[in-house]
């Protein structure tokens, strides 16, 4: 350990990820607020004594302090977590809602996705992060419109936004109908390449507005429209990304509009909602299954 001296130091964060490490530790993945993704090992977080257990439960924003080599030039790259702090433990609020937890588990797959090296700061992202998470527990808007607007600026902060009010190849500027992921949004008809997409109208508004955080256009939106929307986010998305999101195909596509029947069997059809209302009566038998 010749030369490498362990620091103690404090930042904020957001926890993406938990995983078992032996019986009693935990190693925690990070996004912090000044320190970028990082890795830290948290120990003996299953004694009953333990008091950072309910602390380091994933989506949960904590104020920590670590021990380890902030710049990461020395030793190990895992740090050691020393103390936590909950500044909000979003992650309770998602348990038993299956639309709003499987939306936090893409949120934050995707912030991992989206920092591919440790301990490159991100300012941006971390706080688009915070933000999503703390828009998903208060509810105010629909579950996959917070996602949808979370992957459109997360994608914007990696640079590569979809086109939406000029044309991706040629750049003349207006709302084009036809829609090409490989292309990079949308398109004219001069560069429309052969298999495009022509999504509706408002789909593409609905991308823009999320994009821009035009809630008042968003919340208006019909289902189809949102449907449209997130498979054109979703397709763009992994485009982008070396390997597909293993949590975005568990989204509960079925939640975004009250009213609307979740596909038969579907996962989330059998989770109660948060105010302790089934969402549709045609789901009675995924009801029981879940019982
Ligand atoms: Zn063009």
């Amino acid at each position: 350990m010749a030369g490498y001296r362990r620091q103690l130091y404090r930042d904020d964060a957001v926890v993406l990820r938990v995983q078992k490490l032996g019986e009693s530790d935990r190693i925690i993945t990070l996004l912090t607020r000044r320190h970028g993704r990082l890795r830290a090992v948290a120990r003996g977080i299953r004694r009953t004594t333990s008091k950072f257990g309910a602390r380091l439960e994933p989506f949960g924003h904590v104020d920590l302090q670590l021990a380890g080599d902030p710049k990461g030039n020395l030793g190990s790259s895992l740090h050691t977590v020393s103390q936590v702090e909950g500044i909000d433990l979003y992650g309770k609020r998602f348990l038993g809602d299956y639309p709003r937890y499987t939306a936090a588990s893409a949120i934050a797959e995707t912030a991992e996705r989206l920092t591919p090296v440790e301990r490159e700061p991100s300012l941006r992202l971390f706080q688009l992060t915070v933000g999503a998470l703390k828009a998903l527990s208060r509810g105010e808007h629909a579950t996959t419109l917070v996602l949808d607007a979370y992957l459109l600026r997360g994608m914007a902060l990696a640079g590569w936004a979809p086109a939406l009010i000029a044309c991706a190849v040629c750049g003349t500027p207006g709302r084009h109908r036809a829609f090409s992921v490989p292309a990079g949004g949308a398109v004219c008809p001069d560069c429309r390449p052969p298999g495009a997409a022509h999504p509706a109208p408002a789909t593409i508004d609905l991308m823009s507005a999320l994009t821009t955080g035009d809630w008042v256009i968003a919340d208006a939106t019909e289902t189809g429209v949102r449907r449209e929307c997130s498979g054109l986010v979703a397709a763009h998305l992994q485009w982008h990304l070396e390997r597909a999101l293993r949590s975005l195909p568990l989204v509960d596509r079925g939640s975004s509009a009250a009213g609307t029947v979740p596909p038969p069997g579907g996962a989330g059809a059998a989770m109660l909602r948060p105010h302790g209302d089934v969402e549709a009566g045609a789901d009675g038998a995924s009801r029981e299954r879940a019982e």
